[in-house]
């Protein structure tokens, strides 16, 4: 469903310029959950903004749910986004003045859905916040923010959903309630799962593990899943 093929990105302008992707061919399955672990810099952050079509590549190929993304304008990337992929940030990204509701609602409102309201409320019961349906993200814990997240992620049904260390702000127990909660909504919807994380016992849930280093995959192993 994924399939990067020789993919090089340099970001930045002149002297402060930074070749940050150096070659990366990868290729994920559907329905697979794939890992992405490495060191602070080693462009993983980057892999995700070009998969999740955020970023331009200026070479190689990127093919995600049999479309090519290369030669689409702008506004058909946001387009083909809304419909494929679902976004989880390490900092929860809510809107801070709508409620946990109303953020849900955003990608189906922008998708021109008929109904975005009661399909956010089920999605918010689905993550366990039917009773923080109406409070803004300032009064939520980082864990129940996290949760407004995912259930925002997958309220549009996206092929895919992409989740950038999306409990390094959460203590461990917590993270490990939100990983838990990813990781059972992917397998439940069959959606495939791209994480990039620097916690070694999230990776190893993964069915697959991609270490990166130096803005180049260094190794893909497949892993037995363990939970
Ligand atoms: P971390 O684990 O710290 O989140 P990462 O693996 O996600 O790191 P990236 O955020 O992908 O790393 O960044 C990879 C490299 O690209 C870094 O060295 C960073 O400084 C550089 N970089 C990112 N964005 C830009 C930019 N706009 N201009 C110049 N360099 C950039
Ligand atoms: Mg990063």
């Amino acid at each position: 469903v994924i399939a990067l093929k020789d993919v090089s990105l340099r970001l930045g302008e002149g002297a402060s310029s930074v070749h940050v992707l150096k070659g990366v061919s990868l290729e994920v399955a559907r329905g697979e959950a794939t890992g992405i672990v490495g060191p602070s810099g080693s462009g993983k952050s980057t892999l995700l903004m070009v998969l999740a079509g955020l970023e331009r590549v200026d070479s190689g190929t990127v093919r995600i749910a049999g479309e090519l993304l290369n030669g689409k304008s702008e506004d058909q990337i946001a387009s083909f986004r809304g419909r494929n992929i679902g976004i989880v940030f390490q900092s929860f990204h809510l809107i801070p003045n709508m409620t946990a509701l109303e953020n849900v609602a955003v990608p189906l409102e922008l998708a021109g859905h008929a109904d975005p309201f009661s399909v956010a409320a089920r999605e918010l019961a689905a993550v366990g916040l039917s009773d923080r349906v109406t409070h803004y993200p300032g009064e939520l814990s980082g864990g129940e923010q996290q949760r407004v997240a995912i259930a925002r992620a997958l309220a549009p049904s996206p092929r895919i959903l992409i989740a950038d260390e999306p409990t390094g702000n959460l203590d461990q127990a917590t993270g490990w309630q939100v990983a838990d909660l990813l990781f059972a909504k992917a397998a439940e919807r069959g959606m495939t799962l791209v994480l990039v994380t620097h916690d070694p016992a999230l990776a190893a849930r993964c069915s697959r593990q991609v270490s990166m280093r130096s803005g180049r995959i260094e190794t893909t192993v497949a892993l037995k899943v363990t939970a």
